[in-house]
């Protein structure tokens, strides 16, 4: 029969599988085709195909091929624990962003455990086991099959209707919809990560459940690599760094509120600084609108209904009011005050607004979750046929502002939801759709597609950047918007005099401030650059005597316009040094009799080298141009980056 393996067309016997198809391809390495999709489905390995199939096998990079790869793994790590502990009851097992989780009735273990699962997963990988699905006929069968499992009863129940599967593998059997990898041979490297406790289906009302987090690899350099990696994230962890180099913190009278300190205000204030000139040269024009606004303006742009448990409200004069959570309605308001002609549009409308959101005090995370965040909105005003336009110039805005932090970019594109349960009509979507896709296209850059994925009010490219650790992070997005701009029932006069409806774009470029701050701690590991750095320039004196010429080029540094600290305590200079590394200060300039004698400096850089006999001007010109340029390389580096 004829079927089609990656676009290319081969020729297997008749009622070949998926699997004898990967072995034909010769895919056959541990992370090539973990899993399958046949005509565009997610299928299994061992299911017999049709003259015509279409397949398509993905590896353990594509994302879909890792939730199958370590979706199969929680099952070999539920298996492990079964066999360690069989009175544990399994309920469910998921993929998650890094590996995978499973969480368990009636056990209990801890760190000291890890390594007994390790061995006995080792074990069950040896075994080599098939897995094979198997589909129930009933209901009554299914709950026959997990009646010792109370959990499973419930998820029978709730899955009743959709048809009801299993997964078995050697003595291990599952409740589950699949699909699997055909065989555990393709996980050449696992690790048990770290336990805590979660209440079934998330209710706190709910059994308290064991969850025990783990991830897998097809190789073990992977494994290493990973494990690599958290010991690095673990030291550039934003919440030790932030409070050590003085950034920000955190206080029991404002959870999940920020206060962001002197030596934070200036990363903060060059971050809005860069962003303004930005917006200035787009022609963007800025508001700032009020923090608390009347219950009725929060009922026309629907919060009140749909949002208010996370509002902060208050009563004054027998008024019901709300912080905002958003800054959207305000900006709506804004646009109202005066007629608008179709002359103005793109209108570019720019705020820098600090929102509330109330979050549960479980989901608070450092600077990550908060209650009480800057937004840097903007809320962009088109004309239809401006989608596309706009849609590539906010694209090409974007990456130049994150390539900036060497932070490079990926886009996700959603589209419509369920056609039901949307605003706006066909053709709307269809318009709004193509503009999108299509300013995508043009940017050049690789986007996937989250089909369905869209708000019910419009379609929206999601922006996550990747930090030095690689890790991605959801940070900006662009909305357009069909609802607001009809609930405030804005308008533009047209040039044939006609009012006409706008469309809105929301967009959010850092998003929030606060958490953008937090990333970028880990992603320089405080090691920031020059232009943003809280702690850019330090003067160590040698002794006492150098003290006077050490102001005089403080000074210097001062009228330069550059932020200097002068470190003139009896201690050590070895000493000063260490404090200055510890507050990853850019440049130590030390002072000791040679530099006075000679007015200049003995210079050294955050890699800890030395220049000595450095000339106070060149050093001003050089750091002054990688101010201007905020450059992500020192000058006097030999290393290509520091982070
Ligand atoms: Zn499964
Ligand atoms: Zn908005």
């Amino acid at each position: 029969m004829k079927i089609k393996i990656n676009k290319k067309a081969h020729e297997l016997p008749d009622g070949s599988t998926p699997k004898e198809a990967a072995e034909h391809a010769h895919l056959t390495e541990p992370g090539q085709a973990v899993s399958v999709t046949v005509n565009g489905v997610l299928r299994d390995f061992n299911v017999p195909l049709k003259e015509g199939d279409e397949l398509v096998f993905l590896n353990f990079d594509d994302p879909q091929g890792k939730d199958v790869f370590w979706h199969t793994s929680a099952h070999v790590l539920a298996q492990a624990i079964l066999r360690l502990w069989p009175n544990a009851q399994p309920t469910i097992g998921p993929p998650i962003e890094q590996g995978f989780y499973y969480d368990f009735g009636n056990l209990t273990i801890s760190d000291q455990d890890f390594e007994k699962i390790e061995k006995e997963v080792e074990k069950v990988l040896a075994e080599n086991h098939k897995t094979q699905r198997v589909d129930f006929t009933s209901v009554a069968e299914a709950k026959k099959a997990f009646a010792h499992n109370p959990f499973k009863q419930e998820l029978i129940d709730q899955f009743a209707n959709d048809g009801l599967s299993a997964y078995r593998q050697g003595e291990f059997f599952d409740l589950c919809r699949g699909p699997h990898m055909a065989a555990l041979n393709k996980i050449k490297a696992f690790k048990v990560l770290k336990t805590s406790g979660a209440y079934w289906r998330g209710d706190s009302a709910r059994p308290m459940l064991t969850r025990v987090y783990a991830i897998s690899f097809p190789d073990r350099k992977q494994l290493k690599e990973y494990l690599h990696m958290l010991e690095e994230a673990k030291k550039r962890d934003h919440k030790i760094l932030g409070p050590a180099l003085d950034l920000f913190s955190l206080k029991e009278e404002a959870p999940g509120m920020p206060f962001i300190h002197p030596h934070g205000l200036i990363i903060w204030n060059q971050l809005i600084v860069l962003l303004r000139e930005m917006q200035k040269e787009d022609k963007y024009i800025e508001i700032k609108t009020p923090t608390m606004m009347s219950k009725e303006l929060w009922e026309r742009s629907g919060h009140w209904f749909h949002y208010r448990e996370n509002m902060y409200t208050s009563q004054i004069e027998e008024r019901d009011f709300a912080i905002k959570p958003m800054n959207c309605p305000g900006c709506m308001l804004f646009y109202r005050t005066t007629t608008h002609s179709y002359r103005e549009l793109p209108m570019r409308v720019a705020e820098i607004g600090h929102v509330h959101r109330f979050e549960a005090s479980g989901a608070l995370n450092g600077l990550f979750r908060v209650r009480s965040f800057h937004q840097d909105d903007s809320h962009i005003f088109i004309r239809p046929e401006q989608i596309r336009e706009e849609i590539l110039r906010l694209l090409k805005f974007i990456d130049k502002l994150y390539m900036t932090f060497g932070l490079p970019c990926r886009f996700g594109l959603s589209t419509r939801p369920d056609k039901t349960k949307t605003i706006g009509s066909d053709e709307d979507w269809e318009m709004a759709t193509a503009g999108l896709r299509g300013a995508l296209d043009d940017s050049g850059h690789v986007y996937h597609v989250n089909e369905g994925d869209g708000a019910f009010y419009g379609p929206k490219i999601d922006i996550q950047i990747r930090d030095a650790l690689g890790r991605f992070w959801q940070c900006g997005t662009i909305q357009l918007d069909f609802a607001l701009p009809q609930k405030f029932d804005l308008n533009y006069v047209d040039s044939d005099g006609e009012h006409k409806r706008p469309i809105m774009l929301h967009c959010a470029v850092l998003g929030s401030i606060e958490r953008f701050f937090g990333v970028l701690i880990e992603h320089f590991s405080g090691k920031f650059p020059f232009w943003i750095s809280p702690y850019p320039v330090r003067i160590l004196t040698v002794a006492d005597r150098h003290i006077p010429f050490a102001q005089e080029v403080m000074k210097t540094m001062h009228k330069a316009g550059i932020l200097c600290e002068l470190d003139d305590t009896a201690e050590s200079v070895g000493k000063k040094v260490r404090t200055a590394q510890l507050l990853k200060t850019n440049y130590m300039l030390t002072i000791g009799d040679k530099e006075v004698e000679n007015k200049t400096i003995a210079l050294r850089t955050r890699d800890n080298v030395v220049h000595y006999d450095i000339d106070i001007s060149d050093f001003l010109a050089k750091v002054l141009h990688e101010r201007e340029t905020r450059a992500l390389m020192s000058p006097f580096s030999t290393a290509p980056r520091e982070i």
